[in-house]
């Protein structure tokens, strides 16, 4: 399935350009250079579908992509966040429209939390776990890069991501982990994304 159809759909810079909820959804979202687009292109067997954002901060769309043929379920690439330098208006449009998408879209499934391996969890990203909570939206905790870390470092990060998981009431108890480089946890986390879809 993953390595059949992936098209780009649309990009979606305000809600009233969401495409019709026909198909379930499955979001990512990250800090700015979390390796979103590089995971997203290493799911789908595409070198390149999702774009590296070139200027923190200024990408403020959702993009939509259907995977399958016939579409099974649409990809959502979701505006990165956590830029230490974004000016505040910036931010404050970033924070309207995932709030108003994650509470009012339907057909999303699940949602992707994306979080560096050799980082952890920033208040950004708890403060993306919040609203994810408020909305009732399920998600799942991925951490990338894990070829950048030793395996010991990379056990104690990704005790700490689920300890701290446990107490959001929307948050999956089991951590992802995962290298787009190295191939690393791919397979698991396509099977995960089915279930989502299907279930
Ligand atoms: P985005 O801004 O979240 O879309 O992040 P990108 O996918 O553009 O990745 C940011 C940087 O991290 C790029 O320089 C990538 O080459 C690098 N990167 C992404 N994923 C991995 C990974 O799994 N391993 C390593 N070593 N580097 C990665």
């Amino acid at each position: 399935l993953f390595s059949g159809r992936v098209e780009f759909l649309l990009s979606a810079p305000q809600l009233k350009f969401l495409p019709e909820p026909d198909f379930p959804e499955v979001a990512f979202c990250g800090r700015s250079n979390v390796g979103k687009s590089s995971l997203i292109n290493a799911l789908t067997g595409r070198r390149s579908i999702a774009r590296t954002s070139v200027t923190p901060g200024r990408t403020q769309e959702l993009n939509f992509f259907e995977v399958g043929e016939p579409t099974e379920f649409r990809l959502v690439d979701m505006p990165g966040y956590g830029f230490a330098k974004a000016p505040l208006k910036v931010v404050e449009k970033w924070r309207k429209l995932v709030r108003t998408f994650l509470r009012g879209r339907v057909p999303l499934r699940r949602t992707m939390v994306l979080v560096d391996s050799r980082h952890g969890l920033k208040d950004s990203d708890r403060d993306m776990m919040t609203i994810l909570d408020e909305a009732a939206v399920g998600y799942r905790l991925v951490l990338t890069k894990a070829d950048k870390i030793k395996a010991s470092e990379l056990e104690k990060v990704a005790a700490l991501v689920a300890q701290e998981a446990r107490k959001h009431p929307a948050a999956f108890p089991q951590i992802h982990i995962t290298s787009a480089e190295k191939g690393m946890g791919l397979d698991e986390l396509r099977a995960a994304m089915l279930f989502d879809v299907r279930d």
